[in-house]
This record gives C-alpha cells, structure tokens and sequence, in this order.
C-alpha cells in the first residue's frame, strides 16, 4: 500500500487548506462551556472556559463537524486537544480525563478523515505564562511534554502548535515536538497588538525564532480577520523565505485599529456574532493566499465549515 504524502509533501505541492474552528463553534451548538456563565453555575465543573472534553461526552457533535469540514474541502482534519494539557482540564474538572480526551479526540478526527485528510494534534498554549509568568516554564514543559507524548501515541500525522501568545512558551512547544520527531507547523497569535507578541516579540523574530527551533511551517493564527492578519504573514515571510513554509488560520471576528484581537474585545464570548466577518472575506483570503505563495491556510474561532468551503474555493479560482 502507497504510504500517502505527509504534510511537507502536500505543502510543497501547492497551497494546503486546512479546516475551522472547532471549540468555538461547538460552544454556540452547546457543547463546550464558553466560561461566561461559570460565576452564577459555581458548579467547579464545567466551568472549563472553551476545554475539549466534548471527545468524550457528546463524540457525536464532534465527528460530525469534523465530517462538515470534511466535505467543505478540508485536506488536514485537527483533533480537538486544544487546551487539553492535564493541568487545564483539571481546572475544569477533567483532569482525570486527559489521557481519554487526547486519545478519543485523535481517534474521532482519524475516523472521518480516513484517507482522504490528513490528522494534526493541535497543542495549545497552557495559559500558565499569562496566570503565573515566565517561573512557570518547568511545569509548562511538563504539561507540553505529557500532551505531545499522548498525541504521538495516538497516531497524528503531524503537529500544530498553535494559540501561544508568549514566544517562550512557543520555544518550550517546539523543544518537546522535536523529541516527538513530528512534523510541527508552529502559529503564534498576536495580542494585544499585531507589531508584537505577549513578550515583545515582532512577527519577523518569532517566525525566525520557529524556523530555527525547527518548524516546518510558521505563521499566525486566531484573533485577527484576514485581512489584518496578512501584514504579519508578510513580515514573517520576509525572514523565513524559502527556508519554511507560511501558514494563518485567522479567526472570522472583525478587529479594531485599536483593539486588533478579538478576545480584548466586549463582544468576547457573547457577542461574538455581532462582529462576525462574512464568507467573502474568506474566500478573497483564499485567492490572495494562493496568489502570495503562503503554504497553509485554515480558518480559527469563528470559522465554521462555510467559511471553510470559501476559503477552499477562493484557493481554486
Ligand atoms: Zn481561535
């Protein structure tokens, strides 16, 4: 049997569409806790702020958005393990779980994606650099360690790193998916400005930064519309030319000149659709990204399968 290509295979074959955004859209289909409510449940459990544990109790909505995206023209599924590191899903309660949410997560995007798509495990930032600071990055490395291992034996082809604001954290990512030995596109997302990162980093040092700590494909992801993101893809290709592919999976919330992320924003969580971009712009980010020699191009929050299967054909025309 011909072993099918592997993500650097198809990246150099021509721009690869991946697919949506997966915990967002299943919080407004209900079956992710967004964390707004969780003052008034007080429950402690459920109280999980946008956590994947949808794998293990409702399986059904996960494999069928999978299939959605699928169908839209998606050529990479992403199993839904973001933020599913022990240490946040024992903040809601499903700690116990994370050996069984990364292994059912993995195994439900392998099923739909049989062979027509490839699986990538997707590794979060832990949110530890934000709540506790840079003293955490023993932890940090543990809980990125322990992810990727689970994700490793489950059987992805390939790993996104994805949603890290600090670019330490990132360096921390890349050094336990080298260990792995997968292959690893590496996305930071830009907050609270587009010009640099939570710890100061420009666009171009970070996709240097990712290149050099082996990343094969580097870019950004979440928080901006297209159209603001592709300044910072730019910036970022201008350094990495030629060594490594460029990949954005921008989020389909429109920003502001003077709040550029989405979730520095009052709309954030439960306004979401009053700023929702339309489809267009996804499929004009779709031509332009064909036309700009990027490699990888999905969509974040707020992408659902018809932004995917714009982009998809944006990509086409
Ligand atoms: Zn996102």
């Amino acid at each position: 049997m011909a072993v099918p290509p592997s993500i650097l295979d198809r990246v150099r074959q021509g721009i690869v569409v991946g697919d949506g955004g997966y915990l967002l859209e299943l919080e407004r289909r209900g079956y992710v806790d967004s964390g707004s409510e969780r003052e008034k449940v007080g429950t402690g459990r459920g109280s999980g702020q946008f956590t994947p544990e949808v794998a293990i109790e409702n399986p059904d909505a996960l494999r069928g958005l999978h299939r959605e995206f699928l169908r839209a023209g998606a050529q990479v599924l992403q199993a839904l393990t973001f933020f599913a590191t022990r240490e946040k899903l024992s903040r809601a309660g499903f700690g116990a779980h994370t050996e069984s949410i990364n292994a059912a997560a993995v195994r439900l995007a392998r099923e739909v994606a049989g062979t027509q798509a490839l699986v990538a495990g997707s590794v979060a930032r832990t949110q530890l650099f934000e709540r506790k600071g840079p003293s955490t990055a023993g932890h940090v490395r543990d809980l990125l360690a322990e992810q990727i291992q689970l994700l490793k034996a489950a059987g992805v082809d390939f790993l996104i790193l994805e949603t890290f604001f600090h670019l330490e954290e990132m360096m921390i990512g890349l050094e336990c998916a080298a260990i792995s030995g997968l292959p690893v596109m590496a996305t930071m997302s830009f907050r609270p400005t587009t010009e640099r990162c939570s710890d100061g980093h420009t666009p171009a040092e970070c996709a240097r930064r990712m290149a050099d700590a082996g990343a094969a494909l580097v870019g950004a992801n979440c928080e901006q519309e297209p159209a603001r993101m592709l300044p910072i893809l730019f910036a970022m290709r201008s350094v990495v030319r030629d060594r490594v592919g460029i990949a954005a999976q921008p989020a389909a919330f429109r920003t502001t000149d003077q709040t550029p992320c989405f979730t520095k924003l009052s709309q954030f969580p439960d306004d979401l659709e009053t700023i929702q971009v339309s489809r267009r712009e996804f499929r004009e980010f779709g031509r332009q990204a064909r036309r700009e020699g990027i490699g990888y191009v999905g969509g974040c929050c707020g992408c659902n399968a018809v932004y995917i299967r714009s982009l998809a054909r944006g990509v086409r025309e």
